[in-house]
């Protein structure tokens, strides 16, 4: 039997998931255990969709190994802090003041469950509509908006990600390390970029710049324009 207050926890954080990454997080079933109540939301797309930008074993390790172990690494850090159990995702992602295992792990998770969606097989091109506009608007143009997307996720020295962010209507660009997210200085993320060496290792070794070349053709561009319209 759960607890009243185990059951709310659960429920509360099922919840929270749900908000926070929609599509992907609403599939899941949430754990009847109530020690685990973050789930692993499910790759949107077969391990080697991406093929060949990203390959299929890149995915599936990074899917059901790397992000697994932040879903994992977050529940079993949450067990000693109860008082965070009623705090949603996004909470945890933005306050640096909470236990620092905590943190990473809830910022792993957050940034997976995003970049998943980000990407898509036959994806790539160029963003149409009120999104093209606003890039336009804020970068000159789509190219030069690539360009120094591309620049920016070069220069990354050791771990970390590459964001498109969106700051009271704004577009702007900004890097993070390890797993923070541009959400701890307000901000939302309507594109990312992984550039930890796990995520291109593999099919890449040490050259980041061919990974980024290659997955610009794998860019959802529906998705980020349909975050923007519902963020901006
Ligand atoms: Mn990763």
């Amino acid at each position: 039997m759960m607890t009243r207050r185990q059951a709310l926890k659960t429920t509360a954080l099922a919840s929270i998931a749900a908000a926070a990454v929609p599509s992907a997080m609403a599939q899941t079933t949430p754990s009847a255990a109530a020690s685990t109540p973050f789930t692993l939301p499910p790759l949107p797309y077969a391990f080697d969709a991406l093929e060949p930008h990203i390959d299929a074993r890149t995915m599936e390790i990074h899917h059901d190994r790397h992000h697994k172990a932040y879903v994992d690494n977050l529940n079993k850090a949450l067990i000693e802090f109860p008082d965070l159990t009623n705090k949603t995702i996004e909470d945890l992602v933005k306050d640096p003041s909470v236990n620092r295992t905590v943190w990473n792990n809830a910022g792993g998770h957050y940034n997976h469950a995003l970049f998943w969606q980000m990407m898509k097989k036959g994806g790539g091109g160029e963003p149409k509509g009120e999104l093209a506009t606003a890039l336009a608007a804020s970068f000159k143009n789509f190219d030069n908006f690539k360009t120094l997307f591309t620049e920016g996720a070069t220069k990354i020295f050791g771990s970390g990600w590459m964001w498109l962010t969106l700051d009271q209507g704004k577009l702007s660009m900004e890097t993070t390390g390890l797993q923070a997210n541009p959400l701890i200085s307000g901000k939302q993320t309507l594109l990312g970029l992984d550039v930890w060496e796990h995520a291109y290792y593999l099919k890449y070794q040490n050259k980041r710049a061919d990974y980024i070349a290659a997955w610009w053709n794998v860019v959802n561009w529906d998705f980020v324009a349909e975050r923007y319209a519902k963020l901006k």
